[in-house]
């Protein structure tokens, strides 16, 4: 069972929010304060954090940089607006994800659990494996059908973000702001032309993808070709 610290001063989010936790099979810690939040993160050790960053006692951005000065737990910033500096600005200071207000549990849980698939790969001596893609998160060696890839970093970066998320459509503005970290004038030809080299050195195309599967409108995501 994952424990989860929900940091809300809204109490009906809260509720509704642990709720939804709870029946998706997780433990559930609500706090309503950003201070009282933080004695409880140390002292409880939570799998993971949402924190809502609009708090009445204390920033959430400066609640975040306090935390992170003392705990590595993998963060979830809830955020009221679908601002890109904002989201930017979070994950610099150290989240590991975001989701936007008014979010559904279904939503919230499948970043839980990405993150905590990303945080355990980074653990663990075990590399991810989709199909005949294995990807070495410590060594940050990617390799294909047992070659390996001769990758920049970032589109090593962009393929480990899609391997967190495997199955899943991801957009293009999530990875924007979570692989890049800034924001672009003309934003996603700066990751078209990243997924195209991708697709190069994975040995398949936009019109034949295999790995990549590219969602008109939506976003991208990696998928094992034989699931597919
Ligand atoms: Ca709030």
């Amino acid at each position: 069972m994952t424990t989860v610290a929900v940091v809300e001063d809204d109490a009906e989010i809260l509720a509704a929010v642990t709720r939804g936790l709870t029946e998706r099979g997780h433990a559930v810690r609500g706090a309503r304060t950003g201070l009282g939040a933080l004695g409880e993160i140390v002292e409880q050790r939570p799998d993971v954090v949402v924190l809502d960053l609009g708090l009445p006692d204390i920033d959430g951005l400066e609640l975040l940089r306090m935390l992170r000065a003392v705990s590595a737990v993998p963060v979830i910033v809830a955020t009221a607006r679908d601002d890109e500096q904002e989201i930017i600005r979070t994950l610099d200071a150290g989240a590991d994800d975001y989701v936007v207000k008014p979010y559904s549990a279904d939503q919230l849980d499948a970043r839980i659990r990405a993150v905590l698939r990303r945080v355990r790969a980074d653990d663990g001596d075990e590399p991810v494996r989709i199909g005949g893609l294995t990807l070495d998160g410590r060594s940050r060696v990617a390799s294909i059908d047992g070659q390996t890839m001769d990758l920049s970093r970032k589109e090593f970066d962009l393929l480990w973000h899609l391997a967190g998320r495997r199955g899943e459509v991801v957009s293009k503005r999530e990875l924007l702001a979570a692989v890049w970290r800034q924001p672009y004038g003309g934003p996603e030809k700066t990751i078209d032309v990243h997924l195209s080299w991708l697709r190069g050195k994975l040995g398949e195309s936009a019109r034949e993808p295999r790995y990549l599967r590219s969602v008109r409108g939506v976003g991208v995501m990696l998928v094992d070709p034989e699931d597919a």
